[in-house]
């Protein structure tokens, strides 16, 4: 039986909130946060918000990092932020191929995998996401789906990265629908997921992955969600909003995960 890792829960905060909404969030999951260890507790602001999160999280439990970042180191691309000034904000995180990047600014399995390499090229943790649609799902296509966006965007990759990438699957149906993965479901992908990095890579380096669930992710099912072998933890978007509910899910996490270790 694969030893399980301590609760990762991530916080995807999209395009919301203000500087100072986003400062009383920050200071109340700082606070929160102690409490909940062993559980490792990420938030991915806007960018115009890392800045916040860096004055008042530095030196804290809780870590910070982006929604996205340019393949290259520097250039003029215009409106692009990259790895390097990522890094130097602060951030130890970064999202690739956030499906609303993939449905909405022509993200593609090359751009994901250009994208993962530079992250770690500045030394930032890429939380790389896959997962497929309705209409992928309905049509069984769903595991051709996540093997094609896995080989693509972690093309090149050795064993020795896998000890900082996370993985996020995110069943676009299920992301800010309100309708959640029943956890045999999650689990079917995340076993599937963890088997080809143990052919790509193998056990040892599959079985540290960390692997993540994302889709409407609630206090009320973080646990069923949990307690599956092969979920890791949570990418959450509109529950992080708020620091009950996101503090909430990690709090039912580590109660899952103090019952399966
Ligand atoms: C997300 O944006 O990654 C996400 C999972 O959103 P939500 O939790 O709102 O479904």
């Amino acid at each position: 039986m694969r030893r399980r890792l301590p609760p990762f829960v991530a916080g995807n905060w999209k395009m919301y909130l203000t500087r100072a909404e986003a400062g009383l969030l920050l200071d109340a999951v700082a606070k929160g946060a102690p409490a909940l260890a062993p559980a490792e507790l990420v938030v991915l602001p806007p960018y115009t918000t890392l800045a916040e999160a860096s004055a008042r999280l530095r030196g804290g439990p809780v870590a910070w990092g982006a929604q996205n970042l340019h393949w290259e180191d520097k250039g003029a691309f215009t409106g692009e932020i990259s790895g390097p000034m990522l890094a130097e904000a602060g951030c130890r995180f970064v999202a690739v191929g956030h499906s609303e990047r993939r449905k909405y600014f022509g993200e593609t399995d090359e751009t994901v995998n250009r994208r993962t390499l530079a992250a770690l090229r500045a030394g930032l943790r890429p939380i790389v996401c896959v997962g497929e649609t309705l209409e992928q799902r309905e049509a069984g296509k769903m595991m051709d789906v996540i093997a094609r966006q896995l080989e693509g965007g972690l093309a090149g990759l050795a064993a020795e990265p896998f000890g900082h990438i996370v993985l996020a699957y995110e069943p676009v149906w299920a992301i800010g629908t309100g309708r959640t993965a029943a956890p045999v479901q999650a689990e079917e992908v995340h076993g599937f997921i963890r088997g080809r990095l143990q052919e790509k890579v193998g056990k040892a380096a599959a079985d540290c992955a960390i692997i993540l669930y994302g889709g409407s992710v609630k206090t009320a099912n973080a646990y069923s969600l949990f307690k599956e072998q092969n979920i890791d933890g949570f990418l959450v978007g509109g529950a992080s909003l708020e620091a009950e509910s996101f503090l909430g899910i990690a709090a039912e996490a580590v109660k899952a995960y103090k019952e399966v270790q």
